[in-house]
């Protein structure tokens, strides 16, 4: 190989700072994958020295002009981004997704924008919304929403596994999905499910759960393995992904510990119909599969599949949903071993948790008086707004009682929280102006709720009954 640097080159050294050049993955032009690679700052000095030696074959050359401190973040995160960027395969012009924003991806989505991409930007942080919006992206959105458009490739930066599935929503057919991250939290659920006809079926755990199809020709003619993964995915090969999965219809698999309260009604009400999974899922036109995800996974389901599976069991989406309003909870008889048992302090504050709706309860001239309230935990007190000629009002000045509970219908267990305490007007302008601002406690009932009333609970106290063969 022949390189002509001369003296006073204007050069960068970036991460990698050498391979082998022998072996198979040096060989295809994969040398990042080299078992003989060395890194520079790692196992060569020189990362930050004013001089260093270094291998002329992994040696850039820089762009007279740019400083020093716009061309230095290339060489790091702009070679992460831009290696991300070949594995996703976008097509000229075409749609690209960018789930996280941040060094490695701001670099990316403007080398993309500079290729003539439409790119689309999806994560949490707002700011990083508007640096996307001020680079030039064609949209920034939330990193669970769902981009205007499908994308042909996306980029996952955000190290996490939860983005996955919603990514792989996102894309239009044959598109693919890059994994840039080297750490990554679990990746979800994906029921893979394989026929002997060639197709697979990917089930997506996402917000709006569906099906996708994929086709594959497979010239030996044997049934694909389980832990193949989708074509649309790609993972890097030095971060591989979670183990081989069993494939649905394979060995029963133990139920997992937190199943969604609605998995557990619809598996509930099925046992109560003494309907098999297999039938209500033929029943409710969907794979047996997708119905064993729903049922024992925490998830959220495409209405029209739930208003099918509603009219199966024979009961509502409002019910399948937790909603009853035309009858009282926990009517169901009481779980086989039930077990009762006080809350710490602390677990009765993290059940309080920030905000909800609880009840507060009064003495009045006629009588005790209990009412329910939206509330707001703010240092160690709470909150509430109700109208000034309203019978809470009485409240303010006097000792009351703050109560929250919460079922879990198909278990049969539930919890209860109890904190007592002295209700204060709240009428400091600057505390007043805060909450206002913060628009919490947001009464559900509306109209005027102008009086404020805050609780400081003396006394705090609380029970769960949880079941002996479950954990939760
Ligand atoms: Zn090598």
């Amino acid at each position: 190989m022949v390189l002509d640097f001369s003296p006073g080159d204007r050069v960068g050294m970036a991460w990698l700072a050498g391979t082998c050049g022998d072996c198979r993955y040096c060989r295809a032009g994969r040398e990042n994958l080299c078992p003989g690679s060395r890194y520079t700052g790692w196992d060569l000095h020189g990362g930050y020295a004013r001089y260093t030696v270094a291998d002329a074959r992994f040696v850039y050359r820089l762009p007279e002009g740019p400083p020093d401190e716009e061309l230095a973040p290339l060489l790091c995160a702009g070679i992460i981004g831009y290696r991300a960027l070949e594995r996703a395969e976008l097509p000229p012009g075409g749609r690209l997704g960018i789930y996280g924003f941040g060094a490695s991806a701001h670099l990316t989505a403007q080398l993309a924008l500079g290729r003539g991409a439409t790119v689309h930007v999806l994560t949490r942080a707002e700011e990083a919304r508007r640096l996307a919006l001020e680079l030039g992206a064609a949209s920034a959105g939330d990193a669970y929403g769902s981009p205007p458009e499908p994308l042909d490739a996306a980029v996952l930066f955000a190290p996490v596994g939860d983005l996955v599935p919603v990514a792989l929503a996102a894309l239009d057919r044959g598109g693919t999905l890059a994994v840039a991250g080297i750490h990554l939290t679990d990746i979800p659920v994906l029921e893979v499910q394989w026929s002997d006809t060639g197709h697979s079926t990917l089930f997506f755990p996402g917000p709006d759960s569906r099906l996708h199809h994929f086709t594959r020709q497979d010239p030996s003619g044997q049934a694909p393995r389980s832990s193949d993964r989708p074509q649309s995915s790609s993972t890097p090969e030095r971060s591989g992904p979670a183990g081989p999965r069993e494939p649905p219809g394979g060995p029963e698999r133990t139920r997992p510990s937190n199943p969604g309260d609605l998995g557990r009604r619809v598996a509930l009400r099925r046992e109560q119909l003494g309907l098999g999974r297999e039938q209500t899922a033929a029943r409710a036109g969907m794979a047996v599969s997708y119905l064993e995800y729903l049922e024992t996974s925490p998830s959220d389901v495409e209405r029209g599949a739930l208003a099918r599976l509603a009219a199966v069991l024979e009961t509502s989406v409002t019910r399948l949903l937790g909603g009853g309003p035309d009858l009282p909870p926990g009517r169901a008889s009481a779980a086989a071993h039930p077990v009762l048992e006080e809350l710490a302090r602390s677990e009765c504050w993290e059940r309080l948790s920030t905000d909800g709706v609880g009840r507060v309860a009064l003495g009045t001239a006629t009588g005790p008086v209990v009412l329910p309230v939206n509330y707001w935990v703010l240092d160690g007190t709470l909150i509430f707004r109700t109208a000034a000629d309203g019978p809470l009002a009485a409240a303010v000045g006097r000792r009351v009682a703050f109560e929250v509970d919460r079922i879990d219908e198909a278990l049969r267990t539930g919890w209860s929280v109890l904190a007592t305490g002295d209700a204060h007007r709240i009428d400091d302008r600057p505390a007043l102006a805060h909450l206002k601002q913060r628009d919490k406690p947001s009464p559900w009932a509306g109209g005027e709720r102008e009086l404020w009333v805050r609780i400081t609970p003396t006394e705090l106290s609380g029970r769960v009954i949880r079941t002996a063969d479950d954990p939760t």
